[in-house]
């Protein structure tokens, strides 16, 4: 298992798969043929189907020039290693191929050739799942923050100090931006609005207004092309800054508290990651705002002082109550229903988290059960229903969307 600095990465929306990964994968071809003076560039299966409302388009010549790339959408062609595949190929000036790679963008923003894919050189941790991981905490009186510490170091703490840092700085520009997101849908952005209507709520209204707000804020900070962290991806970058901002203003408390809860959230993150998928191209988006739920459920609980049990159990409920949920994008952008989703799901994950606390922290389905149980979900669902934008809401509103046009 990866370090949390794999993870948690901080980029510009709307889509870490579909943006952030192929700016990477640009960036590191061109260090590879820097003196090329042309490039090919074929975008397969999901990248193809949504690359379009995902910018991913823009992303790929923000960094290869416009001029210089011929870009191939072909949705229909598929790689075995994963549905989000790129093409990159580099040409001299007489037309002779320099060279060509194929890379993997695997969800988070994280980009995979295929001997990476094969390689555990970057893994750190040892344990893979959540049980033993536990059951280790457990026998040592530790928590999960301290596993983190032990397996990376300190220095992470200065690494998820400036993340928190990019989420409250999003929080900040998405409750103080109006107007309407780019794109097919004119979508107007209701982070604003929900949060000047909290202030003359009643205090129940206020505690969801004032959550859900949060959320909003960083979506639609994403949908418009802003700075946002993944937590685990962008399409779900709302879930955990909202939930650990509602915490941090509700009980006070210190940055040094949202860090350990970040370190503890990462760790439920890398968990999915590294056992199942963190992809709505691969699994649907029980994948992005499910794992997301789990992580956001993992870090309240713990501000709520938890249990290693009782934590394990807030994050088993933030996923399994996402088991099944589609990926179905209007118009390819990640705007409906990904925004509101968001915010509903970090009502969801404060929800699990008290359930949790609640508890003594016994239940049936274990974590690494649900982690599980997930990626199975994912395999099975048909292919509509992951980031392809053929599907479902994606389906029925895209079709009507263009209808009026
Ligand atoms: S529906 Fe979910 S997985 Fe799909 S683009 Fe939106 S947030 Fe991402």
């Amino acid at each position: 298992m990866e370090s949390l600095k794999q993870l948690y990465r901080i980029g510009v929306g709307p889509s870490s798969s579909h943006t952030m990964g192929p700016k990477f994968a640009a960036e590191d071809f061109l260090a590879k043929y820097p003196h090329a003076s042309r490039f090919r560039v074929a975008l397969y299966e999901s990248l193809a189907a949504t690359g379009k409302g995902h910018l991913t388009d823009s992303a790929i010549f923000s960094v290869l020039g416009e001029e210089r790339t011929e870009l191939l959408w072909q949705a229909e062609i598929s790689m075995p290693e994963h549905p989000n595949s790129v093409l990159f190929e580099a040409f001299d000036k007489e037309g002779e191929i320099l060279g060509k790679q194929v890379y993997f963008s695997v969800g988070g923003g994280a980009i995979h050739t295929r001997e990476s894919l094969q390689s555990s050189e970057k893994h750190i941790y040892p344990k893979t799942n959540l049980t033993s991981i536990m059951n280790e905490c457990a026998h040592q009186g530790s928590s999960y923050f301290e596993y983190v510490l032990e397996h990376e170091g300190t220095e992470i703490l200065d690494y998820l100090q400036t993340i928190w840092d990019t989420m409250v700085k999003s929080i900040k520009r998405g409750l103080s931006t109006q107007g309407v997101l780019p794109g097919s849908i004119k979508l107007r952005r209701q982070a604003w609005s929900y949060f000047q209507r909290t202030k003359t709520a009643s205090s129940k209204l206020q505690h969801t207004g004032i959550l859900t707000a949060y959320a909003l804020a960083v979506s639609e900070e994403n949908a418009g092309g802003g700075t946002v962290v993944t937590a685990p991806t962008c399409g779900a970058c709302g879930i955990v800054p909202a939930t650990l901002m509602f915490m941090k203003d509700s009980y006070e408390l210190d940055d040094s508290d949202i860090v350990s809860a970040l370190a503890t959230a990462g760790l439920f993150g890398n968990i999915i990651k590294h056992n199942a998928s963190i992809s709505g191209a691969e699994v649907g988006c029980q994948g992005e705002v499910g794992s997301a739920c789990a992580m956001a459920a993992a870090a309240a609980c713990q501000l709520l002082g938890g249990s290693v049990r009782q934590i394990e159990y807030a994050a088993e409920m933030g996923l399994e109550h996402h088991l099944g949920l589609t990926c179905d994008p209007v118009d390819g952008l990640v705007q409906i229903p990904c925004i509101e989703r968001n915010a509903y799901a970090t009502t969801r994950a404060l929800t699990c988290a008290e359930m949790a606390i609640l508890s003594d922290g016994s239940h049936h389905i274990s974590f690494d059960d649900v982690t599980e149980v997930m990626m199975q979900t994912g395999k099975d669902l048909c292919g509509s229903y992951r980031e392809t934008s053929t599907g479902g809401l994606a389906k029925l509103v895209s079709l009507r969307l263009h209808n009026k046009q």
